[in-house]
């Protein structure tokens, strides 16, 4: 279903309440709390601009880090505020709540083109709980309400879902901003009908996490390429022999459905044929939750498709490598979700970074590329790479949620066009 954008709106005057993705990586620096990375913040200016150019009031809400409903200070937003201040080039005002008189007042205030932020929601429980009251004093200051905030369109809380409610309600606008607006773009109408081949690369931890993604996109991928831990599922699924590698036993039937389902539907189904190993050795040393550490001992090609006992996959072997980026250079429309490897590691880094290079290549030729978030994304700036894609997705969860067809609950109280 089509949903208003902020394109749309008529906001001149109005007090327009936006919910923004401003949950940003913070450090403590010489006891002030400072922004490491401010992509998120950035991403927003356009929908900003677009709101300033028509003469919008703006109010922005946002959440930061799990302060679990108490007023945590190094959880606060007022770095947010000077930071957004800067790379906007005008004033943003600052509450210290969310909530209350003090916002009321200070919205009240606002002349067309103003921008107030104000204090994480999550400083309140009744913010994840989508508290009915909670998201009515939110709407207190809202004659229309924008969501930019994809990474968290999945939850359906109060600044998310409840406060669109409580405007929809009253006979008020709720749009897309323009970054929510080119998520629903590349992750949903785009690959309605992709151009084809329709090639998809999923890595990462786990088969479970993603086999909802996987079952949806067999009806509508030429070939899908799995990479990272979860091949290990498929691999063992298959009668081989995956070693100490990371792997969910209990979930075999699951990924043998899904290759049979594969085969039934003549997708191309890759798995890899060769792998990085190592011999994990336990050390006396404990992780922060009181786990042994364990050291990766002589990392080296396997080039059989059985892991010996005693060894564990941590990354795809050359092979693999080479024959999944000769299927990606082949692609039209390319998705890619999840690491090859524990890239973390540089050493097991290749294979992700091979991939990567495969998807800049296929675009460069013309494929359209769409990096579905998470760690993808973090993969290809590493690579320094990520302004060579078709697009990155901003969400991780929200993103995997989409892809399986789910209706994101942020999305769903969008007014339909
Ligand atoms: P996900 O969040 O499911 O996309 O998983 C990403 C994580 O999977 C990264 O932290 C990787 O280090 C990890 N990963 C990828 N391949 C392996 C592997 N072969 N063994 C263990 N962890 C892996």
């Amino acid at each position: 279903m089509a949903k208003l954008t902020i394109r749309n709106l008529n906001v001149r005057g109005k007090r327009v309440f936006v919910r923004v993705d401003y949950n940003v990586p913070m450090e403590e620096t010489d006891g002030q709390m400072v922004i490491n990375d401010a992509t998120r913040i950035k991403e927003t200016l356009p929908t900003l601009d677009l709101l300033i150019a028509g003469g919008a009031r703006i109010i922005l809400a946002a959440h930061l880090g799990r302060p679990k409903g108490k007023r945590e200070p190094a959880l606060s937003l007022r770095p947010v505020a000077a930071k957004l201040a800067d790379l906007i080039n005008r004033p943003v005002a600052f509450v210290d709540d969310c909530i209350g008189e003090k916002v009321e007042q200070t919205a009240g205030l606002l002349k067309e083109g103003d921008i107030l932020l104000l204090e994480n929601t999550r400083y309140y429980d009744q913010e994840e709980a989508n508290d009915s009251a909670f998201a009515a004093q939110l709407a207190k200051v809202a004659d229309s309400y924008v969501n930019d905030a994809f990474g968290a369109a999945h939850r359906a809380h109060a600044s998310t879902e409840g406060v669109a409610r409580v405007v929809a309600g009253r006979g008020g606008q709720c749009a897309a901003g323009l970054l929510m607006e080119r998520e629903l773009k590349f992750l949903g109408d785009e690959l309605e009908n992709p151009p084809r081949p329709f090639v998809v690369i999923l890595g990462g931890a786990k088969v479970s996490d993603k086999i909802q993604v996987i079952d949806r996109l067999l009806e509508k991928a030429d070939a899908i390429l799995i990479g990272g831990a979860m091949a290990y599922t498929f691999k063992l699924a298959q009668g081989y022999k995956v070693g100490k590698s990371l792997v969910e036993p209990d979930k075999t039937d699951v990924a043998k459905a899904a290759l049979d389902k594969a085969k039934a539907r003549g997708v191309k189904f890759l798995l890899p044929t060769d792998n990085t190993i190592v011999t994990p050795i336990k050390t006396e040393k404990l992780n922060k939750k009181g786990k042994p550490i364990i050291e990766f001992d002589k990392p080296r090609t396997n080039a059989e498709a059985n892991i010996p006992d005693g060894e564990e996959g941590v990354d795809i072997g050359p092979a693999t490598a080479a024959a999944f980026s000769e299927v990606i250079l082949g692609a039209n429309t390319i998705l890619w979700n999840g690491p090859m490897g524990i890239f973390e590691d540089k050493r097991f880094a290749a294979g992700t970074n091979a991939i990567a290079k495969a998807v800049v290549d296929a675009t460069a030729k013309g494929a359209k590329s769409i990096i579905g978030g998470g760690d993808s994304v973090k993969a290809l700036n590493k690579a320094g790479l990520g302004n060579k894609v078709t697009f990155m997705s901003t969400g991780g969860g929200a993103s995997l949620e989409f892809l399986e067809g789910k209706e994101l609950p942020g999305v769903a109280a969008l007014t339909n066009k």
